[in-house]
């Protein structure tokens, strides 16, 4: 049985495939891979080698598979995390990205500025970030490479945390690789931990997909993520609006207090350079586009409003008719002729 990281061992059952720990509030896998499984050994046939990219996301996950990712990511979740790591650290600055994929957002960190490189565990992956966005990646484990410590402004893992086999090692290590006022960029599935297993298969809940317990070893909570870092000594932990929010929780978390850059500052630093020109077009884009989005929203809203309210007019007129049934047909005839001039008002307009 594996046990919670935080070092408890006698977890409470949640699903058929996962504890969970009644301490710190995470879900802990007990059908995981060992840890020697989950390195790449053999790129062609180890769980994290090519195949992962190519055959076991497209067809086991559903997801699209690493060539249309490549393309996707970089306009969706890319500039997402982009703006949050704007929101903290501008550029330019040392960032390292775990796990980094394609490495798209490598490339968009590069072009917006700072100094990214990125780590993947499969060579075939890293040959293809290499080659798809001309990206400095290495192949790892992070923990086999030779990395000064305290040289970094940022770590970032995206979709990273729940994968890893010692979340306390790797993540004490991560923080030894930054500066004191360094900062890790986190996206990771997040386990409510109000959630109940039979209601989640009832209402067909988004958490459902996250229970992949071969893969994610540790589903933390805001809790217990609070409290991995906090052990860590890396106490200031700032919780953003995540992407994906119907399931997924994302933040930065620090040694020392971060303080929030203005906008002004953010759109000085891209404008500073050719490149960064670039990013800030698409940041102010993306903008515009989320503008015009809840506009559509908010007017559809309204409309769906306007039409519900005459339904329960409609309603109220048929209870009035019900209700005069018994009077002479003449009565129902005008009603019938009052609701239709009335409608008549509502769609066209007018006095009339
Ligand atoms: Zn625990």
């Amino acid at each position: 049985m594996r046990a919670c990281w935080c070092g408890v061992n006698n977890l409470l059952p949640f699903s058929p495939e996962y504890s969970v720990c009644g301490a710190c509030g995470t879900l802990v896998s007990q059908n995981s891979l060992s840890d020697e499984q989950l390195q790449v050994n053999n790129d062609d046939t180890d769980f994290y080698g090519k195949q992962y990219w190519l055959d076991h996301q497209k067809q086991d996950l559903g997801f699209p598979d690493i060539q249309a990712r490549s393309r996707n990511d970089l306009p969706e979740r890319n500039l997402h995390w982009l703006k949050a790591l704007l929101k903290y650290r501008l550029p330019p600055a040392e960032v390292l990205e775990l796990g980094c994929a394609h490495g798209s957002f490598v490339a968009l960190m590069r072009q917006a500025g700072y100094q990214a490189s990125g780590v993947e565990m499969s060579p075939w992956v890293v040959d293809f970030a290499q080659k798809t966005f001309g990206v400095p990646i290495s192949v790892g484990p992070v923990e086999n490479l030779d990395i000064k410590s305290g040289s970094l402004d940022v770590i970032a893992l995206m979709d990273v945390l729940e994968h890893l086999p010692d979340p306390i090692a790797t993540m004490r290590l991560c923080l030894e690789l930054l500066k004191q006022d360094g900062m890790l960029l986190i996206q990771a599935p997040q386990f409510k931990e109000n959630m109940r297993y039979d209601e989640l298969v009832e209402s067909k809940g988004a958490f459902l997909d996250q229970l992949k317990s071969d893969e994610h070893l540790y589903l933390f909570s805001e809790r217990s993520a609070t409290e991995l870092f906090r052990r860590l000594g890396a106490e200031h932990i700032y919780f953003e609006p995540a992407i994906f929010s119907h399931y997924d929780m994302f933040f930065v978390v620090s040694r020392s207090p971060l303080q929030v850059n203005a906008s002004e500052k953010i759109e000085a630093a891209l404008l500073a350079t050719p490149n960064g020109r670039q990013v800030l077009a698409l940041l102010d884009m993306e903008k515009t586009l989320r503008k015009n989005i809840d506009e559509l929203r908010a007017d559809a809203t309204s409309q769906i409003h306007i039409l519900t309210n005459w339904v329960q007019e409609a309603r109220n007129e048929a209870t009035t008719l019900r209700n005069t049934f018994s009077r002479p047909i003449l009565r129902i005839a005008l009603r019938l002729s009052e609701i239709q001039s009335s409608l008549a008002r509502k769609i066209f307009g007018g006095g009339g």
